[in-house]
């Protein structure tokens, strides 16, 4: 197995390895995977001069956990001087003249980013299908999708090219990705991650987050993450726990909610059984199983592809032609440059949720489609404080499905958006979750969802821990 962050601390500490000797590594790796299309950009100079300064504040005596550990950033991370392109053809040429918060946190940790990792576009998707720079290869089967729309991300941590990535999640991109490539990926809390800098998608729902191969791993980069920011208005003020102090707390007397709903029809038998046996797992190490029902449930898949529409057409509203990004050739009216550099730029599934939300939130249809939505929202997230009354934790698994074949459900945008039906409720409430590696079905990986109440991270990665202490499929890597 890849070492764990920890590990490759304790070596740069004790000169067994340096960060420069770790980059070098990673970009070699990277280089040599070039057949799962997980980067959109490797940027050697840039890693290679972070290593650097990371060599020198460990000489230094530098203690940081990350310091020296390389990592790639999700490609929706502005990145100041480095291409950010959110996978789109729009932004192909766009290079931002400030870091996202995210990027300044972990810079500051001096952690080394070796570049950016694909996507879908603006992060809509499920599979990593919709990047303007083609689809990401799923490392376990190189014919099925890594999921999205954290692609890029979870393909590199799960090929072993890095030992972690930032990703985000909207309505599942962070946990389903990370389930489909069996790693873990942790979605904090909405608010907990700073949102500067990280390119909109639907503002109300977005999250920065983590895929690493461990619990302790997300621990330490969560840890680095997360915290106020006072340009972004959503971020909360409130002290973060410390992740990685919190993974001793034990299962013990823990109560694990089942949600009924969230095994219904659609769900894989092999998925809901390595699900279950991952539970029943969790219940010799001490937890107790209950079942809990979120009566709601089945509104959140359309909720979602309400809320999320809505908000990107407005969001991407800003793509004009005329401030940034891509500007078609010789416009010969306005009308024209905004039709034509938006036809352009534009991929086909941006287009149709463009159309979508433009449609919802028009005069004559706010109230049937948006409003309505608004109200599937509110009783959705009143489901999970009435199941956290009883339980700590809510279970489940991450995705219906393992991951799907390249091109099985790209002509049928339908059938993509079923394949969030057990994460985007977790956005709509705002609450944090956590996908680990439970087990495999058809030789591909399983991932279990495990739900906490708000700010309750700690919660989530100690229970993940302890699991993952005694069990060893995060351990499992594909045959490169
Ligand atoms: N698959 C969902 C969508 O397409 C979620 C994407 C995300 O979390 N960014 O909107």
């Amino acid at each position: 197995m890849a070492s764990s962050i920890a590990q490759l601390a304790q070596d740069l500490r004790a000169r067994k390895a340096s960060a420069t000797e770790l980059t070098q590594a990673a970009l070699a790796r990277a280089r040599a995977r070039d057949d799962l299309n997980a980067f959109i950009t490797l940027d050697a100079g840039a890693a290679l001069a972070a290593a650097q300064r990371a060599d020198a504040t460990i000489t230094a005596g530098d203690v940081q956990p990350l310091a020296g550990i390389p990592f790639v950033h999700k490609d929706i991370f502005c990145t100041n001087g480095i291409r950010t392109t959110c996978a789109s053809r729009m932004l192909e040429n766009f290079v931002p003249p400030y870091d996202a918060a995210v990027v300044e946190r972990l810079d500051a940790a001096h952690a080394v980013s070796i570049g950016k990792a694909n996507m879908d576009e603006f992060a809509m998707g499920s599979s990593n299908e919709n990047s303007h720079f083609g689809a990401v290869k799923n490392p376990w089967d190189a014919t099925r999708v890594p999921g999205g729309s954290s692609g890029g991300s979870a393909a590199a941590v799960a090929a072993g090219i890095v030992p972690f990535a930032t990703g985000t999640d909207t309505g599942g991109s962070i946990r389903q990705p990370a389930a489909f490539c069996g790693i873990t990926g942790i979605k904090p809390t909405y608010g907990r991650v700073s949102r500067y800098g990280m390119i909109a998608y639907a503002s109300s729902l977005d999250c920065g987050g983590v895929l690493a191969r461990s619990a302790a791993d997300c621990a330490q980069v969560l840890g680095a993450m997360a915290g106020h920011d006072a340009r972004d208005a959503t971020s909360v003020d409130r002290p973060r726990e410390d992740y990685v102090a919190a993974l001793s707390t034990t299962l013990q007397g823990l109560k694990i909610g089942i949600a009924r709903e969230y095994f219904g029809a659609g769900v894989e038998p092999g998925v809901a059984a390595a699900v279950r046996a991952a539970l029943a797992q969790c219940e010799k190490l001490g937890a107790t199983l209950v079942d809990v029902s979120l009566p709601n449930a089945a509104l959140a898949i359309p909720a979602y592809y309400v809320i999320a529409p809505a908000e990107a057409s407005s969001n991407l509203a800003r793509y004009d032609g005329v401030r940034y990004g891509h500007r078609c050739g010789d416009p010969k009216t306005l009308e024209d440059l905004y039709t034509r550099s938006r036809g352009e730029g534009f991929g086909v599934e941006v287009k149709r949720r463009i159309l979508v939300g433009t449609y919802a939130l028009s005069a004559g249809y706010y109230d049937a489609y948006y409003l309505r939505a608004q109200r599937a929202r509110r009783v959705i997230a009143n489901d999970f404080v009435e199941a956290f009354g009883h339980v700590d934790l809510i279970a489940g698994p991450t995705s219906p499905t393992v991951a799907f074949k390249l091109g099985e459900k790209t002509s049928d945008p339908l059938a993509m958006y079923a394949a969030d039906v057990n994460t985007v409720a977790v956005n709509l409430a705002g609450l944090p979750a956590i996908s680990i590696p439970a087990g495999f079905s058809e030789d591909l990986p399983v991932g279990l969802q495990l739900i906490a109440p708000a700010f309750h991270e700690s919660r989530l990665l100690a229970a993940a821990h302890q699991f993952q202490l005694a069990t060893d499929w995060h351990t499992r890597s594909p045959r490169a």
